[in-house]
């Protein structure tokens, strides 16, 4: 199963592990062994992650949580889900036997603590009124509008922005 970066911010790329939300849901990260491979493909990790089954499905509900957060229908319990998991330590550099640091995270909880704090940064953030769904029918991916005018539309111009040209050019061309 393959991640999609679009977000701009991790917290945001966190959501987009539930893909086609809008349209019939499927998981990109089914198991907790999924989840510790989106750490490291999110360059949180310097390698997959172990992740407990219980650290796994607190992981799903902060997601959940994230995404209600960016997309206006926040519930109360949400706001102290992600304050819970700010609040905890980041994942700390370690040090070994033979006294070298070892900055291989294996700190599951550490890391959903860089998520929550990621997605307070940017809910308080200058960017906070910037979190949009993209555009196209089929997809429901969320990402961050960082362009100056802040009118875009699609998550990623090479995939539904490039297919609306496409059927905005096949639409002038029948009328
Ligand atoms: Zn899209």
């Amino acid at each position: 199963m393959s991640f999609t970066w679009v977000g701009g911010r991790p917290s945001v790329d966190f959501t987009a592990t539930l893909g086609k939300r809008r349209q019939t849901p499927f998981e990109r990260v089914p198991v907790a062994s999924d989840l510790g491979r989106w750490f490291h493909a999110a360059g949180l990790a310097d390698h997959p992650v172990a992740v407990s089954p219980r650290t796994f499905t607190r992981a799903l509900a902060l997601r959940e949580a994230l995404y209600r957060l960016f997309t206006g229908t926040t519930l109360a319990a949400d706001v102290d889900l992600v304050n819970h998991w700010s609040a905890r330590p980041l994942p700390g550099p370690r040090l070994t036997g033979d006294l070298r640091a070892d900055n291989t995270t294996t700190d599951a909880a550490g890391l959903l603590s860089v998520l929550a704090r990621d997605a307070v940064d940017l809910l308080t953030g200058p960017l906070a009124d910037r979190i949009r769904t993209c555009a196209a029918d089929d997809c429901s991916l969320l990402f961050v509008d960082e362009s100056r005018a802040g009118r875009r539309r699609w998550c990623s111009m090479n995939t539904c922005g490039a297919r609306a040209k496409m059927a905005h050019y096949r639409a002038a061309r029948v009328d």
